[in-house]
């Protein structure tokens, strides 16, 4: 008998969105080869780790180069003097309390984005914005809670939650009760926010319904304006009904050095079949102990230095780097007559095609006439369709002349 496969892998659609952006520009670039072509698609990052955070990564390095002060396995739910910082600046200056066996340190939120949904039984009803984060999706089709894709792009045992200029992007509650629900705020793709009273209707909703809602804030870091809740727990009583996930990636640079954090609060409960409840803490503590050896000791290191005030200091300077761009884009396009959302509180700017176009019809003016590449929005689900997702991570020398040239375009 040959071995056989997770056959829920097949069910899988949707990379192919990636690889269908990159042969188009290979082509376009093989026939226009002097073509400059500007890569506004991708979500990362693009200014170097801070400098504070680099002398001490350095210096970590060098300890674990020497005898006395060498380092082994770490606590697989991370070093405390990282947790230390993190509750001290992330969380207390908002009023939230958390204890240290509260936070998990990983490798990434994609990484715990992807494997928190191990936790939870394949029955749950899941529920997802659209357009979306595929990670949440496909972590889930995996397991085999999602079923097949349906004609209309939709994953049949899925409940999408459309996001789109009709109602604001603001998610509107299901008709019928969903158990896990996730939601990611600043968005990505859309680059849009939820206020305090806007993220309140939905912790209101999984309290009386018994949901859990996973809430990535992957993009707190840009959050500009007042009474948008940097931390889900920031809403009263989130504690019983979210876990958070948070990563050092998008506002300290750490997409390639990977460093991230999860919070799941004891007060939050599952249950099994004879309806008894359990601590979501100890299963996510459980998981990781068994599947995960903790984030190596140097980028721990690095990442607490993300709270010195220096490091405090060039983050903010790369964020308002990013945002400016962020407003640059915003400006421009506006000029253009586009319609657009986002790009205020994270660094995505999320467009409304012109006239009648399709996203990969608008895809392609922007390649072929302005040699500038974003990401199809239906990409990120059916709703996405009629979208274009720019980033504000390019420089601001790319940013700048990338406007210049979608401003001569006749749309
Ligand atoms: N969550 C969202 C919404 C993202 O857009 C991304 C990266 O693009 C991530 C998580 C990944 O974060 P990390 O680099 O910590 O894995």
């Amino acid at each position: 008998m040959a071995v056989k496969i997770n056959e829920n892998y097949l069910l899988m659609k949707s990379n192919y969105i990636f690889s269908e952006i990159n042969q188009r520009v290979d082509r376009y670039q093989n026939e226009n080869p002097d073509a400059d072509i500007i890569r506004m698609g991708i979500g990362d990052v693009t200014r170097p780790l801070p400098r504070a955070v680099v002398e001490k990564f350095k210096e970590a390095v060098d300890e674990m180069s020497k005898n006395d002060s060498f380092r082994g396995y770490g606590p697989e739910q991370g070093y405390d003097f990282l947790i230390d910082e993190i509750i001290k600046h992330d969380y207390e200056p908002r009023g939230i309390k958390l204890s240290n066996d509260e936070v998990f340190i990983s490798d990434g939120a994609k990484c715990d984005t992807g494997n928190i949904q191990e936790i939870f039984g394949l029955e749950n009803t899941v529920a997802v914005t659209d357009p979306v984060y595929p990670v949440y999706v496909d972590s889930n089709v995996m397991a085999g809670r999602t079923g097949p894709m349906g004609d209309d792009g939709r994953y049949q045992n899925l409940v999408y939650i459309p996001c789109t200029e009709d109602n604001e992007f603001v998610p509107e509650l299901p008709e019928s009760s969903v158990d896990l629900i996730y939601l990611c705020y600043p968005n990505n793709p859309t680059g849009t926010a939820l206020n305090k009273e806007q993220l309140a209707v939905w912790v209101d909703y999984a309290i009386e319904n018994n949901s859990i809602i996973l809430f990535d804030a992957a993009y707190e870091a840009y959050i500009r304006e007042e009474n948008i809740p940097h931390s889900i727990y920031e809403i009263r009583g989130a504690r019983e009904v979210a876990i958070e996930f948070r990563s050092f990636s998008k506002n300290a640079g750490f997409t390639g050095t990977r460093c991230a954090y999860t919070v799941v609060p004891k007060e939050l409960k599952g249950f099994d079949e004879e309806g008894r409840p359990h601590s979501l803490n100890n299963l996510w503590n459980r998981r990781q102990t068994t599947k995960f050896n903790g984030v190596s000791y140097p980028i721990q290191v690095a990442a607490s230095a993300v709270f010195s005030p220096e490091g405090q200091e060039e983050i903010q300077e790369s964020v308002e780097y990013y945002m400016k761009n962020a407003s640059i884009i915003r400006e421009s396009l506006d000029n253009l007559g586009l319609k657009i959302y986002g790009g205020v509180n994270s660094p995505y700017i999320w467009i409304k095609t012109p006239g009648e176009m399709d996203s990969w019809q608008f895809f392609d003016l922007l390649l072929n006439e302005a040699h500038v590449v974003g990401t199809p929005g239906v990409g990120f689900g059916p709703s996405g369709e009629g979208y274009l997702r720019l980033t504000a991570f390019n420089t601001l020398e790319n940013t700048k002349e990338a406007m210049e040239r979608m401003s001569k375009l006749s749309i």
